[in-house]
C-alpha cells in the first residue's frame, strides 16, 4: 500500500522494527524527521551509525562500551573477586548509580526464555564461566525477578555450584514511597544487601 512514498514506507518498516514502536508511532516519528532541517537528521543518523560502529563488548564483563575494558573493568579500586550478574548494561547503570556497590559486573545480555527461544547458549554464559577460573568469591546473581530471570538464576547456580564459589541472589525489592529515583537506589540496595545464598 503506497499510502506515502517509497522511502518514506522504507522509513517507516524500519522505525516499526524498533522495540515498543508500533506502526502509528513510526508513522509519526517519520512525518517528524522529514520536518526537521537537514543537518539535524544527518546528526541523529550518524549518531545511530557511528554508536553501532564503535561500541563493543568490554572483554571482561561484556557490558556495551567505547573502550576494550569498560570503566567499571579498568578501576582497579573495584573488587575484582565479587561479580554481580546481571541481564543488561541498563541494570548495571542502576546498581552503578547507587555509588555503592564496590565489586565487578558481568552483563549476559538477556535471558534465559524457553517461551522465546532463547537458550543458555544465547547470553554470556560461557564467558562468565571463563571469569570463575580466576579469583572469585562470590557471585550475585542480579536478574530480573520475571520467571526468565529467575530461570536464568537457577540455571546459573547450578553451573556454578559445582565450582565451590559462593552463589547468591538478590532479594526482590519493596518500593516505597517518595521519589521514583531515590526510590530505585534503596530497593536496589536493600534488595542487594538482602542477598541469600543460593
Ligand atoms: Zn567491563
Amino acid at each position: 500500500m503506497e499510502l506515502y512514498s517509497g522511502y518514506m514506507n522504507r522509513l517507516i518498516e524500519e522505525l516499526s522494527g524498533l522495540p515498543g514502536i508500533g506502526s502509528k508511532s513510526a508513522q509519526r516519528m517519520a512525518f517528524y524527521l522529514m520536518n526537521l532541517p537537514q543537518e539535524r537528521v544527518a546528526r541523529f543518523a550518524s549518531a545511530v551509525l557511528e554508536a553501532r560502529q564503535n561500541v563493543r563488548h568490554c572483554k571482561q564483563c561484556c557490558t556495551l562500551t567505547d573502550q576494550e575494558l569498560c570503566p567499571v573493568c579498568a578501576n582497579a579500586r573495584r573488587d575484582g573477586k565479587t561479580i554481580m550478574v546481571v541481564e543488561n548494561s541498563r541494570d548495571l547503570a542502576a546498581y552503578e548509580k547507587t555509588g555503592k556497590y564496590e565489586g565487578v559486573y558481568h552483563v549476559l545480555h538477556g535471558a534465559i526464555s524457553p517461551m522465546l527461544g532463547i537458550g543458555p547458549g544465547d547470553i554470556k554464559l560461557k564467558e562468565l564461566m571463563a571469569r570463575l577460573q580466576g579469583d572469585v568469591g562470590e557471585v550475585i546473581i542480579a536478574t530480573n525477578s520475571s520467571l526468565e530471570g529467575e530461570t536464568t538464576a537457577m540455571y546459573i547456580s547450578k553451573l556454578i555450584k559445582p565450582t565451590g564459589v559462593k552463589v547468591t541472589r538478590i532479594a526482590s525489592g519493596v518500593p516505597v514511597g517518595g521519589d521514583l529515583e531515590y526510590i530505585d537506589e534503596v530497593t536496589l540496595l536493600r534488595a542487594l544487601e538482602g542477598r541469600t545464598e543460593l
